[in-house]
């Protein structure tokens, strides 16, 4: 078998396009822009790429930038002054903190200041726990991308035997809340598990978010299972370069899952895709409009 590709910078660009219209009729219709600030603490070079990433796709999209910028050496204090004044600014309607933060910022303290209205991000413990409950909410960016790259594969998830390989707060908690709501049977894996080709190999859909380099191997997947690969790693490639990879070993994936995101060009397009349509998501909520459709 060789696998269909899922081509995530492709339905990136579509969800940021449908994204981008109904920005617009936001515009002519009720007269609101939707603005978020990005929040940058010191100089962490893969930071400020992605800050410089979501930046350029939020001015795209025609949603207005509140980029902000502390020295590396901003104390707590100065940061939950920040947030407390983008908090109460009305314009702005999103807010994510760029993690990680320096050592003298608990992170925690932090995502628990923004407006949970306000949390783009998804990782307020308030809209952690509505995830878990069922209740609607800020769901993070990267989860609602695995979800809606499976989506493409599956019209519906219900009752596929997913595996997701990883607990984070950020993706592999949140993705395993969001393929539960979906109906689909889910079980999270992790560095304690025992056994992982045997777990993995029972999986119609598995979701890879480890942080280890092409860890799965083609022999664990289940012949025409779904591949959603989360991993971003650099590794040392030819003539002192590197590159970067996921946490599947793709080519061997790719002769035996029935679908697989590639890496780079699978779910990294969509979280910047989802994170602008959070934005506009909570923009309607905070003015009682309905949520968009997509
Ligand atoms: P993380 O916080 O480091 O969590 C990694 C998870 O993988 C942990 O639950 C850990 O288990 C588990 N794990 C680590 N080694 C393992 C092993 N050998 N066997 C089984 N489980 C293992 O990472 P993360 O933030 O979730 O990110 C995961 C990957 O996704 C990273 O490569 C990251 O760069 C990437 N990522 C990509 C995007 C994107 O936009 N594409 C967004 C976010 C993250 P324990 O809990 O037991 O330690």
């Amino acid at each position: 078998m060789t696998a269909r590709i899922i081509d995530g910078k492709a339905i990136a660009a579509d969800v940021r396009g449908k994204v981008t219209d109904a920005v617009h009729r936001l515009l002519r219709d009720r007269g609101l822009v939707p603005g978020i600030a990005v929040v940058l603490v010191g100089q962490n070079p893969a930071s400020k790429i992605y800050v410089r990433n979501k930046s350029n796709a939020v001015t795209a999209a025609g949603i207005r930038p509140f980029d902000q910028h502390l020295p590396a050496t901003a104390s707590e204090a100065e940061l939950l002054d920040l947030i407390a004044r983008l908090n109460a600014d009305e314009k702005v309607n999103g807010i994510l903190v760029q993690l990680p933060l320096p050592p003298q910022i608990d992170p925690q303290k932090i995502i628990a200041a923004i407006d949970p209205a306000k949390d783009v991000d998804g990782f307020h413990p308030l809209n952690a726990g509505r995830l878990a409950i069922g209740l609607p909410g800020l769901v993070p960016c990267t989860p609602v991308g695995c979800v809606m790259l499976a989506k493409t594969v599956h019209a519906s998830l219900a009752g596929l035997d997913a595996v997701v390989l990883g607990r984070s707060n950020i993706v592999g908690k949140p993705v395993a809340q969001l393929l539960l709501a979906e109906n689909a049977t889910v079980t999270i894996a992790h560095s304690k598990t025992n056994d992982l080709p045997a777990l993995c190999a029972r999986a119609d859909l598995l979701v890879a978010a480890i942080g280890r380099p092409e860890m799965v191997r083609g022999g664990w997947i289940k012949p025409g299972a779904t591949v959603i690969d989360v991993g971003i790693n650099r590794v040392a490639g030819e003539g002192g370069k590197s590159r970067i990879v996921g946490d599947v070993a793709y080519a061997e994936a790719a002769k035996v899952a029935g679908a697989l995101t590639p890496v780079p060009g699978g779910v990294g397009p969509m979280t910047i895709a989802c994170l602008l349509l959070n934005t506009l998501r909570a923009t309607c909520a905070q003015n009682d409009l309905p949520a968009p459709n997509f």
